[in-house]
């Protein structure tokens, strides 16, 4: 069968770690997806470490696009202005794009202002809008419910689409807002909690109505850590009939993969 798109198709996991006790422990990294797809590389939600886990994996910051940010909490954003400087190469060339919510950039922004002069530009992420970055487009379709302003995002390559639920707590606009073949999704609980964040029965409701033909879960906090993510997925895989994955620090999925079968 023909591969519809170039092996350089990839998400990098830099962490797989969410919410507080977790992030703090760094038991699991938290330095969020470096995506490449089809040339162009893209950062997402540069949490604590991030700069340890890219270089580590010799990702290189000046070959960066654009860096975005689902939301200003500190686990997906507190590397922002190290992972600027990388990007522009310390400042020494302007260029790159920052995506984040309005809350992340106006009253007590999460970038320092002089990092802003670095880039090429900043845009705003707002309900329903769409963006591009070189030949790659995304959507932001719908806010989430979470503390601050958030979004979750669908990606649209040349030859794949796939989306990302970051944080949220579970409402019926999640199942008709995310499509694609690949669906990422931060679970941070294994049973429903009276917080802002999905468990398990919530995302195997999402991956049921969604269907994608593969769900890697994410973002785990120390309690889902200890019961074993990759056997949840196992039982998530069995339950929904998608494929589901438990991503792990450092996985390097191929977006080539969802072209079999
Ligand atoms: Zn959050």
């Amino acid at each position: 069968m023909e591969a519809k798109s170039p092996p350089s198709d990839t998400i990098t996991f830099l962490g797989t770690g969410g919410a507080r006790i977790m992030v703090a422990s760094q038991v699991l990294a938290s330095g969020g997806l470096w995506l490449n797809l089809s040339g162009t590389e893209i950062l997402l939600d540069p949490g604590p470490g991030c700069i340890v886990q890219s270089t580590k994996r010799k990702l290189r910051g000046y070959k960066l696009s654009a860096i975005i940010l689902s939301h200003r909490h500190l686990d997906h954003s507190a590397d922002v202005n190290i992972m600027v400087e990388a990007m522009t190469q310390g400042g020494f060339k302007k260029r790159g794009r920052l995506f984040a919510p309005a809350d992340a950039l106006e009253s007590e922004p999460v970038i320092f202002s002089y990092l802003k002069d670095y880039l090429d530009g900043i845009e705003v992420l707002q309900e329903g809008k769409s963006y591009s970055v070189g030949n790659i487009s995304f959507t932001t379709p719908i806010r989430h419910i979470h503390p601050v302003e958030t979004y979750g995002m669908v990606f649209k390559t040349a030859g794949h689409t796939f989306s990302y639920i970051t944080d949220t707590r579970y409402f019926d606009g999640l199942c008709h807002s995310y499509g694609g073949e690949l669906l990422i999704i931060n679970v941070v609980f294994i049973e429903p909690l009276p917080i802002d964040h999905l468990s398990m029965p919530d995302a195997k409701h999402i991956i049921m109505a969604l269907k994608p033909k593969v769900a890697i879960i994410t973002h785990f906090s120390m309690q889902t850590w200890q019961a074993k993510p990759w056997e949840i997925a196992e039982r998530l895989s069995q339950e929904s009939g998608v494929r589901v994955i438990a991503a792990r620090d450092g996985m390097k999925f191929e977006l080539s993969q969802l072209d079999d079968g």
